[in-house]
């Protein structure tokens, strides 16, 4: 089975050294000479473009940072072949990048009117998840088609979870990051009003962490340094899971929200909470650099 990997960057270069590494034929391509260079000294083999890592592909993976990437390098233009073109006949179409559900759905619809099989599979785990081949996969498509790539998810990832139809791996992605972002600001604004109140950070840790306000943004990424050694706010906040990234994801929440027309008070505000912070040195900090927006908002002491 050929193997085309599009898109070499922080994520994507380790997932394609995972799949090499367990046995497939895997050629990458990314448009970013840097990324081309860091992939070559990884031994990874590279196309000279990504038609041509494409061409006759059985299976065609994209890690790129947005929708319009995807949907561009599926359709080609101005003389480029679309990706969708080039592949071998009922070849399967991976979409790994955070998309909109939209767009996911229109990257399935482009693929399958080609004649080929597709799937949306977006990753949670960060760089270091896809250096250890622990991602967790949301995917969307049809099982059958998700049954045949469970061993590929195998080799780059730990948790692999069918979300259903197509579109439906990045509806979970946006649902779970609206979750995160809002109860990493809750905690947040508890630790501030803690210290207001006079309360130690361990002593609202051990309360809280075995209490009903316990969340993985509280007992994994604790946003004050000592509770919780391996906390990003023990490494002055470098990310973890960057403020960039979250303003992204928020992003294509909101995106939803609207097209929906849920009433999300709750992920609204945190869209607007964190694109402020996203604005600043925040997107390159850890999302629970954010307590620092809460401490610099908060009104002097009476
Ligand atoms: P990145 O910017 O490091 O990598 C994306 C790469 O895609 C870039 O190198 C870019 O040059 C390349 N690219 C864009 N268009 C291309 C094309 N037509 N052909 C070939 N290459 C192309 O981004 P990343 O951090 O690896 O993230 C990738 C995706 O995964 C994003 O959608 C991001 O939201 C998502 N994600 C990232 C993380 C993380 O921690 N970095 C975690 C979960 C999900």
């Amino acid at each position: 089975m050929r193997v085309a990997f599009l898109g070499l960057g922080h994520m994507g270069l380790p997932m394609a050294r995972n799949l090499a590494g367990a046995g497939f034929d895997v050629i990458g391509f990314d448009v970013f000479p840097a990324a081309v260079e860091a992939a070559r000294a990884a031994g990874l083999p590279v196309a000279s473009s990504g038609t041509d890592a494409a061409t006759a592909a059985d299976l065609v993976i994209t890690m790129f940072q947005t929708g319009a990437q995807v949907l561009d390098a599926y359709r080609g233009g101005d003389g480029v072949p679309g990706l969708r073109e080039v592949a071998a006949s009922d070849a399967l179409f991976i979409d790994c990048s955070t998309i909109s559900v939209d767009d996911a759905r229109a990257a399935h619809a482009l693929a399958e009117e080609a004649g080929h099989r597709s799937l949306d599979a977006p990753v949670s785990g960060g760089v270091v998840g896809a250096e250890n081949a622990t991602l967790a996969f949301m995917v969307g498509g049809s099982a059958t088609v998700f049954d045949a790539a469970r061993p590929l998810f195998e080799a780059m990832g730990a948790r692999i979870v069918h979300c259903g139809g197509a579109g439906l791996g990045q509806a979970a992605k946006v649902c779970n990051n609206m979750i995160l972002a809002v109860s990493q600001i809750a905690v947040a604004e508890a630790f501030v009003l803690g210290e207001r109140l006079g309360l130690t950070h361990q002593a609202l840790f051990d309360v809280a962490s075995n209490a009903s306000g316990q969340c993985w943004a509280l007992t994994t990424n604790c946003p004050v340094p000592g509770p919780v050694p391996t906390s990003p706010a023990n490494r002055d906040y470098q990310p973890g899971f960057a403020g960039a990234l979250m303003n992204k994801d928020l992003g294509l929440a909101a995106h939803a929200l609207d097209a929906t027309g849920v009433d999300a008070r709750m992920g609204r505000l945190a869209r607007e909470i964190y694109r402020e912070f996203a604005e600043g040195p925040g997107a390159g900090q850890d999302f629970s650099g954010i307590i620092h927006t809460v401490r610099a908002h908060s009104a002097d002491p009476a």
